[in-house]
């Protein structure tokens, strides 16, 4: 088992130095599902400093983890963590731009939580990894109410960008005939797409 001190510690240090992790309600539905659904292959895109893929272990034994983080001091932070909870063997860890990553592998859940605007990508680079069945969840959907609001009345250019790009991910998700998504108002709000076997 995990030492609570530990995951307090990796809270923490994510609160100091800005480190977007999952917020507490994000994690225990994650955790929930993973349960519920016997996940036990997963795929995250974004590691940070490895605390939702730690997390993520801690539902059984039999789960492995593959997670990708493309920031070096954030990897190397992750590297670190997984060793102290001796996770090594159940995490694998890769260093590199999630678009630039080729995995043959098949997972029962992807895990996005990287770049927002980018999440379509993800989706699209790595369904193929995906088991018939299983299931791509999304973090990072609601962006803190923007989403809701008219793009256009957004003064900053960049953002405006990025509320466009997440919308447009949302009608993709909704309008996608191979995956049944639920949008869910936990955390930073939280696309639940699960696969429909042909
Ligand atoms: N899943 C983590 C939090 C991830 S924060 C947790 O809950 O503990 C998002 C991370 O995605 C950041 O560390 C960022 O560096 C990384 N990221 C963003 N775009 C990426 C990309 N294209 N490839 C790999 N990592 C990416
Ligand atoms: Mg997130």
């Amino acid at each position: 088992m995990i030492n609570e001190n530990v995951i307090k510690q990796l809270k923490d240090y994510a609160d100091i130095n800005n480190v977007p992790i999952m917020l507490d309600d994000g994690m225990d539905f994650l955790l929930d599902y993973i349960k519920k659904n016997n996940v036990k292959r997963i795929l995250e895109i974004g590691a940070a400093i490895g605390y939702s893929a730690i997390m993520m272990c801690t539902v059984g034994q039999d789960i492995t983890v593959t997670t990708i983080e493309r920031d070096e001091k954030r990897y190397l932070e992750a590297v670190k963590n997984i060793k102290k909870v001796g996770l090594q063997d159940r995490i694998t860890l890769i260093y590199q731009n999630a678009l630039d990553v080729e995995l043959d592998e098949e997972y029962d859940l992807i895990f996005i939580d990287a770049a927002k605007a980018q999440s379509r990508k993800f989706f699209e680079k790595f369904e193929k990894n995906l088991v018939p069945g299983g299931t791509i969840i999304t973090d990072n959907m609601g962006f803190h109410g923007l989403v809701e609001k008219d793009p256009e009345s957004i003064e900053s250019r960049n953002l405006r960008q990025l509320v466009r790009k997440i919308k447009e991910y949302i009608i993709f998700l909704q309008d996608n005939p191979r995956y049944e998504t639920r949008f869910l108002d936990v955390g930073d709000g939280i696309a639940v797409s699960k696969h429909i076997y042909e």
